[in-house]
């Protein structure tokens, strides 16, 4: 008990305590970071890029998304990689060389209060860390040549919480972005969760556990169109089916409007045996989408029709998975919208992979798609 209020009066004597000097942004607010940014964001407002539509809209000019915020005072990789390594060296020697590197790259030493909170927390078990709140706050829009710098200062650390993640302390940091003349430009509470791993729901009781569990999020769908819904229907019915010109018989897969061969546009299906070979795979490990298991076998198999498809190898591990093996396809539902072909090892490969130790249970697929036939 009284670790604990020890505890909880070293954390508060850190509130209110800066990280250190202000940093300033690496670039003034500018055009192009602007125009790149909303590219990679999808937002196609035009008063970030088009004077015209922004002076429409009652600004000045172009202004920056209000939320690009934080890129204006981003340090950028390779500043971000150096101060790791030094905040790392840092801890095994203080103050070297490397600590001072951390200090002119303009951020905050290894022993700024931040990181002391950081260690604080560590030391008594809390070693895990979630981002769960942030809140931005806007004086002004930012207009191209504001030069922003940024300074943060501990607001608040909670004291000991229950969470579904684990027992933990809340830290809430305040940074406060200023413009080229000091005012104030906008604000924002960052807020994370140190929590003891192993505390939480999850690992109470399994029993419990289970019936709590999140459903598992279902698998992507497949983008859909009025050439390729054949071959979803086909999966539902479990039917592999293959598009063939009606044309000059041609089969081909990924689905497409017309034939390549002579140009026709009329078609139908077949269904495909089934039997197929690896004509090429790979092992996905990352990135890990919840709807899947990992590792992912993911399998271009060539039907004995001659198309080829992509799809999942199920009942194999990576190990013994081989370029040349034979499979069969099987069906898996995984939902009521979406049912998939999945490839099992068939003859001799089925003995292999049966015999194997630890198979891999049935893998997802991912949507059979754009793999060109010949
Ligand atoms: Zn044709």
């Amino acid at each position: 008990m009284t670790d604990t209020l020890s505890l909880d009066d070293k954390l508060q004597a850190f509130v209110g305590q800066t990280a250190g000097p202000a940093t300033r942004g690496r670039y003034p607010v500018n055009e192009p970071m602007i125009s790149h940014w909303v590219e990679a964001m999808g937002d196609f407002n035009p008063v970030y890029v088009e004077d015209e539509a922004a002076r429409a809209a009652g600004f000045p000019g172009v202004i920056a998304p209000p939320t690009m915020l934080q890129a204006w005072v981003m340090r950028g990789l390779r500043a971000s990689l150096e101060a790791d390594a030094a905040r790392h060296a840092a801890r095994h020697a203080a103050r070297d060389a490397a600590g001072d590197a951390a200090r002119d790259a303009g951020q905050a030493s290894a022993d700024s209060p931040s990181d002391q909170v950081m260690a604080l927390l560590d030391s008594a078990g809390f070693t895990s860390v979630v981002a769960t709140n942030c809140d931005q706050h806007y004086e002004r829009p930012l207009v191209p040549g504001d030069h922003l710098a940024v300074t943060s200062v501990i607001d608040a650390v909670s004291g000991e919480k229950k969470t579904g993640l684990g027992v933990g302390h809340f830290i809430t940091n305040r940074l406060e972005f200023r413009d080229q003349t000091g005012d104030l430009v906008a604000t924002m509470l960052f807020r994370i969760l140190k929590f003891k791993p192993g505390t939480g729901a999850a690992a109470k009781a399994p029993e419990a556990s289970v019936e709590q569990a999140a459903p598992r999020p279902l698998r992507p769908r497949p983008a859909l169109t009025q050439d390729n819904s054949f071959f979803f229907e086909g999966a539902k019915q479990h039917k592999l089916l293959i598009q063939r010109c009606v044309g000059c018989g041609t089969l081909r897969h990924p689905p497409r409007p017309s034939c390549a061969r002579c140009r026709s546009f009329e078609w139908d299906t077949v269904e495909a045996s089934g039997k197929g070979t690896i004509f090429s795979f790979v092992v996905n490990h990352y990135p890990q989408v919840p709807a899947f298991d990992y590792p992912l076998v993911v399998a271009l198999v060539e039907l004995e029709e001659g198309t080829r498809l992509i799809a999942n190898v199920s009942g194999i591990t990576p190990e013994i998975a081989a370029i040349g093996m034979a499979v069969e396809v099987g069906f898996e539902d995984f939902d009521a919208e979406l049912s998939l072909p999945v490839f099992h090892p068939a003859g001799a490969a089925a003995t292999a992979a049966a015999t194997a130790p630890a198979a891999v249970g049935p893998v997802a697929p991912t949507h059979a798609d754009e793999t060109r036939t010949n």
